[in-house]
């Protein structure tokens, strides 16, 4: 699929639940947020028909995001089915980790190729802060497991607070050294107007990346496009690399080939855009997969050149992430 401005969408994002198990403060709200009715979310026998007119049309990659995708009941057949496409895109996984020791093995088998693990401190006192839930030995056997059974390379995604986890920067970068992990810092997005965290909360990657230099010194890899939209490097003598992603102010939007699909049939073609296409009522009045593709087509054709988060009027609606499947 090529869209008006010459990129080609080969890569979707599907968020399987709007629920999690966790409740990051920048995130969502303590108390939680209203989730969808439970009819409103996409069964997985509409997810699956979705995807394979998506595959058909040129998606190659497919990145099952939430919510907390392994919240979600038979999560792991549904991945099996994913895999089993005859078009046989790589299925990959993003999750908190809560939940990956004890599936990461059927995960495997079941066809997935790899996961990132969101992790943004390794002290318990700070998770239990800022997930309000304990749980950090839980995600470590997590990340454990699916390095044991192979789900490779593990990519570790870190938002960097001011305030928060910036002196672990580097104890994250420094796990590099002894796994060939990808460790990677993802620049805050301030995008849900209703929390209490904007952009100067975040921190920036020119103050990761000096971080960084205290270590030593830090090559920069050549651009590879496994790595998306990460600047990668890596520290002398390390097994594993660094990636800064600054996702706001960097501009990569001339290299997006993505297209988001919501657990409850919308499509954005861009996260910053209030945009929407929805499948849902296709999905469920009927309709041939011919329809489904022209809504996908759709979708794309819709897809903005760029994000305009750093404009002036930029207003931003209520739209976390765990909704988004970021
Ligand atoms: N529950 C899964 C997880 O934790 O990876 C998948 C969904 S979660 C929304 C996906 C990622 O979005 C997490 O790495 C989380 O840190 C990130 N995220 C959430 N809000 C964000 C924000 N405002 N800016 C940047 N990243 C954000």
């Amino acid at each position: 699929m090529q869209d008006q401005f010459g990129r080609t969408i080969e890569y979707l994002r599907l968020s399987v639940t709007d629920r999690c198990n966790l409740r990051c403060r920048y995130c969502m709200p303590e108390e939680g947020v209203a989730g969808l009715p439970h009819g409103d979310v996409l069964r997985y026998e509409e997810l699956l028909r979705v995807v394979a007119a998506a595959c058909r049309l040129g998606i190659r990659k497919v990145r099952v995001t939430g919510g907390e995708p392994l919240v979600r009941r038979d999560i792991v057949s549904f991945i099996g089915q994913l895999a089993a496409l005859p078009e046989k895109p790589e299925i990959t996984l993003t999750t908190n980790g809560m939940l990956l020791a004890e599936h990461a093995e059927a995960l495997k088998a079941a066809g997935l190729s790899r996961v990132n693990v969101s992790l943004d401190t390794m002290r318990p006192e700070r998770f239990k802060e800022l997930t309000l839930r304990t749980g950090l030995e839980q995600v470590l056997a997590g990340i454990e497991a699916a390095e044991k059974v192979g789900l490779l390379p593990i990519k570790l995604n870190i938002i960097p607070f001011v305030d928060f986890n910036a002196d672990e920067i580097v104890d994250f970068a420094r796990l590099t050294l002894e796994h060939p992990w990808d460790v990677r810092f993802i620049e805050f997005m301030p995008i849900s107007s209703d929390l209490d965290y904007a952009s100067r909360d975040g921190l920036s990657m020119e103050e990761v990346e000096a971080r960084l230099r205290t270590l030593g010194e830090l090559e920069a890899l050549p651009y590879q496009k496994t790595s998306g939209p990460a600047h990668m490097y890596r520290l002398r003598g390390a097994k594993g690399r660094i990636g800064l992603i600054p996702s706001v102010s960097g501009h990569f939007c001339g290299d997006c080939n993505r297209l988001r699909v919501m657990a409850d049939g919308r499509i954005r073609g861009c996260l910053f855009d209030n945009h929407e296409t929805d499948l849902k009522a296709a999905l469920r009045n009927g309709s041939d997969d011919t329809v489904l593709e022209q809504i996908l087509l759709e979708a794309v054709c819709a897809k903005p050149e760029k994000h305009q988060i750093n404009e002036e009027d930029f207003t931003t609606p209520s739209r976390r992430m765990h909704g988004i499947g970021g």
